[in-house]
């Protein structure tokens, strides 16, 4: 990790110190070839304000984050939001009140919506959990009853379940709570005839309700009996609810939650490989650190941190940039440009064009390497490929003739150069590569 700490006067300083660092972190990433998204997060265990983190997606990563190609929204998908399209409403039946249905074995969403022929977009699905309620005052834990009811093509993040109860742990409803709280199996739980609790966390049944189900109708849920479902059902017209809440996680192609914004979400796995978060006077108000600002006066200073994952931004940039031969990184970070690989070293003529050419592109400025082993040309050249080092120069039959091989590792591709212009082409090559970097 390479840490930062900013000390400012006051809060416009702290904004400058953290805008600067965001602006300079930025082009370091992208300088490192890395494609990243900047995602606003959690402070964590240090505390403090405004906090962003940059992240990578891999499928190596541990977080999963949501993010806008067009506008550059992003969060992690305890947080992400998306904007829903809207939802064609059954046609009510009967005389559009709730109406019992019988749909034997049709325990799964799949099922019922097939034999409705409708979308599971129609359904309300239920997730019955218990939660951990921390005791206030002396008083013991204890595991609470909560329903959670959403759209059934959602699911449900937990971790914004947890935000909207207060509670510390959610575990799944088992067996004798699913009869305690509904008379129905699990499969055909649903929200019609059950006695939402006036508060979350009490002792009778928090009933919380997605907001993506507000404002819908005629939807069809479980009838909290064996192989039956209602259909009519309206939400706040048919059941209630101790709270409505965003408790749903979004899902990729969504649309993007900033208004005026059509772009659609990706959502995938993603590795942090920096976060910078305005600290605040927590520790320079606890440790007593005094300045003087302009008018001689002591005040305290405001903090901000910021943090550099060194080592993942190699690794990411090897999640990066993989094939089946190995990786390649980009040349602002391989410890090697170029590799010099003789193909026949037992050549001198071979060898000592080899020779010129590594002297050549070191004078230029570049990180060569000079492959002069007594190793079969496919050996080298797959080590090389192993390796990671962005260019390689096969020195072979041709450089008889004036003409050495290039190949660039991220195309795998190769041509033929004529020595007099091979070091001229490598560095515009490489610095073309650091400008597109910088420039992204
Ligand atoms: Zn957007």
């Amino acid at each position: 990790m390479k840490d930062s700490y900013s000390f400012d006067i006051d809060k416009a300083g702290l904004d400058k110190s953290f805008d600067l660092h965001d602006a300079v972190y930025r082009r370091i990433f992208s300088r490192c070839g890395l494609k990243f998204v900047a995602v606003e997060a959690d402070s964590g265990s240090m505390g403090g304000s405004q906090s962003q983190e940059f992240m990578v997606y891999t499928d190596a990563g541990e977080d999963l984050i949501a993010s806008c190609p067009v506008c550059g929204y992003a969060a992690n998908l305890e947080k992400a939001t998306s904007q829903l399209d809207a939802v064609t409403e059954l046609e009510a039946t009967g005389d559009g009140s709730v109406e019992l249905i019988h749909t034997p074995g049709m325990g799964a969403i799949a099922d019922i919506a097939a034999f409705l022929k409708m979308s599971p977009a129609n359904d309300i699905k239920c997730v019955a959990y218990m939660a951990l309620k921390r005791g206030e005052a002396g008083k013991p834990d204890a595991w609470r009853p909560v329903a959670a009811f959403l759209r059934g093509d959602h699911q449900v993040n937990e971790t914004k379940l947890l935000g909207a109860l207060g509670a510390a742990e959610l575990r799944p409803m088992v067996g004798e709570e699913l009869a305690q709280f509904f008379s129905g199996p699990a499969g055909f739980l649903g929200p019609v005839g059950l006695k939402p609790a006036a508060k979350p966390l009490g002792e009778e049944l928090t009933v919380i309700v997605d907001s993506a189900l507000e404002g819908r109708k005629n939807m069809v849920a479980g009838a909290n009996k064996l192989d039956y479902h209602f259909r009519n059902v309206t939400p706040g017209r048919d059941f209630t609810w101790t709270l409505t809440a965003d408790i749903r996680s979004v899902n990729e192609g969504e649309a993007c939650p900033k208004d005026g914004c059509a772009g659609k979400l990706v959502v995938g796995k993603a590795v942090e490989i920096g976060h910078i978060f305005k600290l605040g006077y927590k520790y320079s108000e606890s440790m007593g650190a005094r300045v003087l600002d302009v008018n001689g006066k002591e005040v305290t200073p405001i903090m901000g941190s910021y943090g550099i994952g060194i080592e993942r931004i190699l690794t990411a940039a090897i999640e990066q940039s993989n094939d089946a031969n190995g990786f390649w990184l980009p040349a602002s970070i391989a410890p090697f440009t170029v590799v010099v690989t003789v193909t026949n070293v037992a050549d001198a003529a071979l060898r000592e064009t080899g020779e010129k050419v590594a002297a050549e592109l070191e004078a230029a400025g570049l990180d060569v390497l000079l492959d002069e082993r007594d190793e079969r040309a496919g050996v080298k050249f797959k080590d090389a490929d192993l390796v990671g080092i962005p260019y390689r120069i096969n020195v072979g039959k041709k450089a008889a003739g004036g003409v050495v091989e290039l190949v660039t590792r991220a195309k795998s591709a190769s041509e033929d150069v004529a020595l007099t212009d091979l070091v001229a082409l490598v560095k515009e090559r490489v610095e073309e590569e650091l400008l597109l970097e910088e420039s992204c």
